[in-house]
């Protein structure tokens, strides 16, 4: 007989409350997706050099998706990492990261996601009204 393992990071998805999640919808996964994209890209842009045009291919509700964009090895990495964490967020409207009750990023790469959203949503906004930041 298993043994139930408690106090694991991994125990935020199995909790059964959670798991019965109902998670947000297509189209609000898709836009969130759109936002990180176009946050990335202006942060890499301006922070940044070497960058080249790459693929992100993702899956969300049984959709297959493919976003292009154009950032430099590091940026690629930490956005791969910001979609999974998307993918498996268990909450139907996604708080903002920052006011999240159950947060879900590794230290590092929370460090790295918080300078860009902060970075681009400043700058972004002031061409442009959001009505919500991601973070
Ligand atoms: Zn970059």
């Amino acid at each position: 007989m298993m043994l139930k393992k408690s106090g694991q990071i991994g125990d935020l998805y199995n909790d059964s409350n959670l798991y019965k999640r109902v998670a947000m919808k297509l189209e609000k996964y898709r836009s969130e997706v759109e936002t990180l994209t176009t946050y990335f890209e202006y942060f890499c842009k301006t922070q940044h050099t070497n960058q080249s045009d790459k693929e992100i291919f993702h899956n969300y509700k049984n959709k297959n998706f493919c976003n292009k964009i154009s950032l430099c090895e590091e940026c690629f990495d930490v956005m791969q990492y910001s979609i999974k964490r998307l993918q498996n967020c268990p909450y139907e409207e996604k708080p903002r990261c920052r006011t999240c009750k159950t947060p879900c990023y590794e230290k590092s790469y929370w460090k790295k996601v918080a300078k860009v959203m902060i970075y681009s949503s400043v700058r972004l906004t002031l061409t442009r009204i959001k009505d919500k930041y991601f973070f």
